[in-house]
């Protein structure tokens, strides 16, 4: 070689295979690896070693690479090469690799070290899509034990029940009523103080635990909601958020149905916010069947962040929701020719579908004048209130009322 490369390990793991041995079977699997491992032979050097070392995962050894560049060029041309369509008992299938991959410029780096950085790195790639190769570098096996580190502590805060809610109020534009509030996880961290969801909602969603806090958001807003109406603060509906796992839970419904009835309420109490990248993105079958059972069962079901998707309209033909939310960026605009048409165009369209529309990030009084002169039914956003302590809502609701009662 060229002396600054002496080794390489690659780790190269199928997408979808399991897909493919589950619909096709086991001897359709067992040609697929075949073929895969034939890529593999022809793609590399005589006297590169490549082997199968679990169910869909190979490595190759190359001792001595010519190149960086080859062995990138290499990892392409796999990728390519199995990505390709194979034809397996008169079924068309595709699969595809993701590739992890390490280099030992001196002798000093063991096997088994090898080995688990490509790992890592075959992690990335699998984290960042399908079809991807990876080095490893240390800078990666630092930004993946930060992320570890996270997940950890996001463990170790729902075992503290360190997860709290703070609410928003939404408000009717024709009348100034208080409609209800948007319920907003928030992490009470012993050492950080309050930690927004920016930094833990796409965390917990790798790490398996978001519908964990969904869950706490449902139960918490539903007791803020029976305290306020304890208080004798006629509060409508809180809205939560579901991420995509709490959406294709199949006992969802269920579970919601008991919350509420535990505390006396009715399912109209809960509006469900979903966010339209959770049906474009894996066109889920099973969180489209929850929507429906949650909107029989008598849940209010919104369209959360409208219009930041490219599916919005076929989301609204197929599904029979009770409102969407029209996303802030849709807003910050206003009052502004074009911006103030397709507000205005929405809510018509919303009208005709029996829908309400509620506008998000309403952050000034312009805004607010302009969006309820549009149309919009209901507002939230800065200019109404920001997020609050759930136990401040009771003095903004007194305040707030007070002033509106003066103004009226
Ligand atoms: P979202 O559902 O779109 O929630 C609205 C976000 O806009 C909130 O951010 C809110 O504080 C912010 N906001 C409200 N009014 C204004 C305004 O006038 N101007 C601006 N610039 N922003 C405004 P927050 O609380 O940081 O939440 C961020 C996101 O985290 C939420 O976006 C939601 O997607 C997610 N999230 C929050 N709580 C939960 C939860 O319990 N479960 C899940 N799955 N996601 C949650
Ligand atoms: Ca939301
Ligand atoms: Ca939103």
């Amino acid at each position: 070689g060229k002396g600054d490369v002496s080794r390489c390990v690659m780790k190269i793991d199928l997408d979808l295979f399991k897909e493919v041995n589950d619909t096709l079977g086991h001897d359709a699997g067992d040609r697929l690896l075949v073929h895969v491992a034939d890529i593999l032979r022809a793609t590399t050097r005589k006297q590169d070693i490549v082997g199968r070392i679990g169910g869909d995962e190979f490595v190759i050894l190359l001792d001595d690479p010519p190149s960086l560049a080859m062995i990138r060029s290499l990892a392409q041309r796999i990728t390519v090469a199995v990505a390709q369509p194979v034809t397996l008992n008169h079924a068309q299938c595709r699969i595809g690799a993701s590739i992890g991959y390490t280099l030992a410029t001196s002798g000093d780096a063991t096997a088994d070290q090898m080995l688990i950085e490509a790992d890592l790195a075959l992690y990335e790639a699998k984290r960042a899509g399908r079809g991807q190769a990876f080095a490893y570098s240390d800078a990666l096996a630092t930004e993946i034990e930060m992320r570890r580190q996270l997940f950890r502590e996001i463990r170790e805060a729902l075992a503290q029940d360190q997860f709290e809610v703070y609410v928003q109020p939404q408000v009717y534009t024709e009348t100034g009523e208080v409609y209800g509030c948007e319920i907003l996880a928030r992490w009470r961290h012993p050492q950080r103080g309050i930690v927004p969801p920016a930094t833990f909602i796409a965390a917990a969603e790798e790490a398996q635990l978001v519908d964990q806090i969904d869950r706490i958001a449902v139960e918490k807003g539903l007791d803020f909601l029976e305290h306020a109406n304890a208080q004798g603060i006629d509060l409508p509906t809180i809205s939560i958020n579901a991420s995509p796992p709490t959406l294709r839970d199949v006992h969802l419904t269920d579970r919601l149905l008991q919350e509420v009835h535990a505390r006396h309420l009715t399912p109209a109490h809960l509006t469900v916010e979903v966010l339209e990248s959770t049906l474009i993105e894996n066109d889920d079958d099973l969180a489209l069947h929850t929507i429906d059972a949650l909107s029989r069962a008598g849940f209010k079901v919104v369209l959360d962040d409208f219009g930041t998707g490219y599916a919005s309209m076929s989301n609204l033909s197929r599904l029979k929701l009770d409102g969407i939310k029209l996303d802030q960026s849709w807003v910050k605009p206003v009052p502004d020719p074009r911006a103030d048409s397709i507000i205005s165009a929405l809510v018509t369209l919303s009208r005709s579908l029996n829908m309400s529309v509620v506008a998000e990030g309403v952050e000034t009084p312009a805004h607010y004048a302009c969006v309820a002169s549009l149309g919009c039914d209901v507002v939230q956003g800065y200019t109404v209130a920001k997020p609050m302590p759930a136990g401040d809502f009771g003095d903004w609701y007194e305040t707030y009322t007070n002033g509106h009662a003066l103004r009226a």
